[in-house]
């Protein structure tokens, strides 16, 4: 049975019992990422299990949404679908941080030890915001691309930068 998703936590103690979290939280509350959507109607779903590996907490998740957005091309609405699995490695300083491999994506804790799971959420769904919103091809009402449009290849996040999605987090101080 999964329990809901505390606001704050500490991973140590979070890690010891490996118990499933989930959460659904309103787009609303997401202050960064509400004016980037053309609406804050929606919910996000985090699911989040934490474990220990070695000397680290761990937690692996996923967020699941619906980011309400223009197409740039046609004009109308349309609901983009977000499906973003996550891993993370809690560390306790910058340190620890730079010595973790590069397979790993820390987050260093504050002073007490803790994390604001919505700042590292909304981070991650920042990331999935498309810099030009449009439809997927052969969705969209809009004409034919024509000369001079961007191509999607510009547009599209490309696998290489979808690794480490919290790599901003290395520098941000967690409250
Ligand atoms: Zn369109």
């Amino acid at each position: 049975m999964a329990k809901p998703l505390p606001s704050r936590f500490n991973p140590d103690s979070m890690a010891r019992d490996g118990t499933r979290y989930d959460a659904s939280v309103p787009l609303v509350q997401f202050k960064r990422l509400g004016p980037m959507l053309s609406s804050t109607v929606g919910d996000v779903n985090i699911s989040a299990v934490f474990s220990r590996r070695k000397d680290h907490v761990v937690v692996t998740g996923r967020l699941l949404a619906g980011f309400p957005l223009q197409c740039q091309r046609c004009l109308d609405p349309f609901t983009l679908p977000v499906d973003a699995p996550y891993e993370l490695v809690f560390v306790e300083s910058e340190q620890a941080a730079a010595e973790l491999p590069d397979s790993l994506d820390p987050v260093v804790l504050d002073d007490n030890g803790n994390i604001h799971v919505l700042d590292l959420v909304e981070d991650e769904l920042i990331f999935h915001v498309p810099l030009v919103p449009r439809h997927a091809d052969g969705a969209c009402n809009a004409a034919p691309v024509s000369f001079g449009d961007i191509a999607p290849e510009a547009v599209e996040p490309t696998e290489d930068n979808r690794q480490r999605p919290f790599d901003a987090l290395k520098n941000l101080n967690l409250h």
